[in-house]
């Protein structure tokens, strides 16, 4: 069975790639970080979900061998300008404080009025083996509510409504969300890359 490494130590990223890549790549094996001999993480310096996701997979490749895939995401606000951006898990200074992170986004638009609160998830997946590069890309636009609602999900999703729905994301079944989502839309376009 061959083997394709997805550089990320969250399970439920290998688990949504697993469920989308599976039915696609019959016979492919997917193995995360914590499947491997552990190598440096480079920080994510790039300016876009893109180049983020590239330094990932590239990474992954050239220290396991492996085929790599790797993703980045995460929340634009139309009224700050497309922040946090890739800055979304270290928006309030520490890596992946979901709470502050969050807090900080809300406090920030407390003046900016209700119709200016449009925001978009976002998502970039990015496949690098020793002959190619792939890349792909998801959206889900919403808007923001200023009271969390919800329990599933991660991140901002309490404070996210995707359009043409009332609940937030966080109040979404996981298989509605994976539906919609920027990641599921990102990694479904990546299987069909990769069995053209
Ligand atoms: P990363 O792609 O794992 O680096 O995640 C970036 C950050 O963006 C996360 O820490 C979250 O704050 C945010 N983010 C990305 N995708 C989602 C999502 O589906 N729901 C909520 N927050 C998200």
């Amino acid at each position: 069975m061959s083997r394709i490494l997805l550089a990320s130590r969250n399970a439920k990223k290998l688990a949504e790639l697993r469920r989308i890549l599976g039915p696609a790549l019959p016979g492919l094996e997917v193995v995360g970080l914590a499947d491997v001999d552990p190598y440096p993480e480079a920080p994510e310096s790039g300016a876009t979900f893109a180049d983020n996701a590239l330094i990932k997979a590239r990474e992954g490749l050239l220290h396991t061998g492996l085929p790599s895939v790797a993703d980045d995401s995460g929340l634009s606000v139309e009224a700050l300008n497309g922040m946090p951006g890739v800055l979304s898990a270290r928006w309030a200074g520490r890596h992946g404080d979901d709470a502050a992170n969050l807090r900080l986004v809300l406090d920030q638009l407390a003046d900016v009025p209700d119709e200016r609160l449009g925001a978009a998830f976002e998502c970039a997946v990015a496949y690098v083996d020793v002959d190619r590069e792939l890349l792909s890309a998801g959206r889900m636009p919403g808007r923001l509510v200023r009271e969390p609602r919800g329990d599933n999900g991660f991140g901002y999703d309490p404070i996210f409504v995707p359009d043409g729905h009332a609940r937030t994301s966080a109040e979404l079944s996981v298989a509605e969300k994976d539906a919609i989502s920027h990641r599921g839309q990102a990694l479904r376009a990546m299987a069909e890359l990769l069995v053209r």
